[in-house]
């Protein structure tokens, strides 16, 4: 059966095209994050002057800030392959030495979620990363033997969204760090506008703002609402999103100007998680020992409990600073 009578291809479809032309292509399109990207830029510059693959990045950072869309600029801006896979995802050793062993010189081979990669597979990636060179075991019981296969020269980029769990020396292979930060509102309106331009709807700066406002930081929050919105525009015949046509509908979707409704909730548990709430009913003092040895790594879950109360009592505190210490901390999300 030829390629053109087949339903399911892995070919990109024209209807796939909207998606991906959301997702910025080129350096210079990608907004905000300016400390990264000048630091990037500077790295790709060097790299390609001298031929040589990149050194490997770690990118992490909460979900939907532009992690994914960065490591493709960068294979865009290197002019070199990009092959993506995500953590769970490979499960056996075996899956890993195809993926590397396929990938050309100066390759990037982005892994997603890359906490959640398994002890065996993280340790043969180790003598990946540092010395191009997989030393694999071939066979089982007396007749086993290692075989050491040579790599091309490749980038790793690896994305977390809980850079705490990342074993250290995995972590320390890295030679680029890279944390990505929540978006000022004025980078979510021009992400919106960009968004407004590619999926051919008219938005006013107010109209904007208004979705922006609502994002919590977030392109993909950002993205989404946009989508809806627009759904709710066309409908009512509106000829533009204006301020007024994006807060009808964003309160018809429940969206307040804090976010998406579930968030609040969201930080409740992470607050309930981390004072061991769920697990103890013991003393304060008792819950404190409790929490303190099991989430060493998160200095401020204090923060979730402040987002939480914020939201549900005073409305006044900005619950996005707390969630991005808390995703650093790492132990929890
Ligand atoms: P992550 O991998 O961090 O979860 P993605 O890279 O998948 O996030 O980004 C989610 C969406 O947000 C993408 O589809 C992209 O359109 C949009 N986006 C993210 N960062 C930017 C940015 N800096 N400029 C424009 N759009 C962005």
């Amino acid at each position: 059966m030829n390629e053109q009578e087949r339903i399911i291809t892995g070919r990109e479809q024209d209807a796939d095209g909207w998606q991906y032309s959301l997702r910025p292509r080129r350096l210079a399109e990608y907004i905000g994050q300016n400390q990264v990207k000048q630091n990037m830029q500077v790295f790709i510059k060097a790299a390609a002057e001298r031929g040589e693959a990149l050194d490997h990045v770690l990118l992490f950072g909460p979900p939907g800030l532009g992690k994914t869309t960065l490591a493709n600029i960068i294979a865009n801006e290197l002019n070199v392959n990009i092959r993506i896979t995500s953590g769970p995802a490979i499960e056996r050793q075996g899956d890993l030495a195809a993926i590397l062993t396929n990938l050309g010189e100066n390759d990037v081979l982005f892994i997603d979620e890359i906490h959640r990669l398994s002890k065996t597979v993280e340790e043969i990636l180790y003598s990946a990363m540092e010395d191009f060179a997989l030393d694999i075991i071939i066979g089982k019981g007396p007749s086993a033997r290692s075989v050491r296969l040579d790599l091309p020269k490749f980038t790793l980029i690896g994305a977390t969204t809980r850079l705490g769990a990342i074993a250290a020396p995995l972590r320390d292979r890295f030679g680029v760090q890279c944390r990505l930060e929540f978006y000022k509102p004025d980078e979510l309106c021009f992400i919106i506008e960009r968004a407004a331009e590619i999926l051919g709807v008219a938005i006013e700066r107010e109209g904007a703002q208004a979705i922006a406002r609502r994002s919590r930081g977030t392109p993909r929050v950002a993205n989404r609402l946009l989508k809806r919105v627009r759904d709710f525009a066309q409908v009512a015949g509106a000829q533009s999103i204006t301020e007024q046509v994006a807060d009808e509908a964003l309160s018809r979707l429940e969206v307040d100007k804090y976010g998406p409704p579930h968030f609040a909730d969201h930080c409740k548990n992470l607050w309930r998680r981390a004072s061991g709430h769920r697990n103890h009913c013991g003393s304060r003092k008792r819950r404190k020992r409790y929490y303190r040895r099991r989430y060493r790594t998160v200095p401020y879950a204090a923060g979730a409990y402040s987002a939480y109360a914020a939201r549900t009592h005073s409305h006044t505190r900005n619950i996005q600073v707390s969630w991005c210490a808390l995703s650093e901390g790492g132990a929890l999300i």
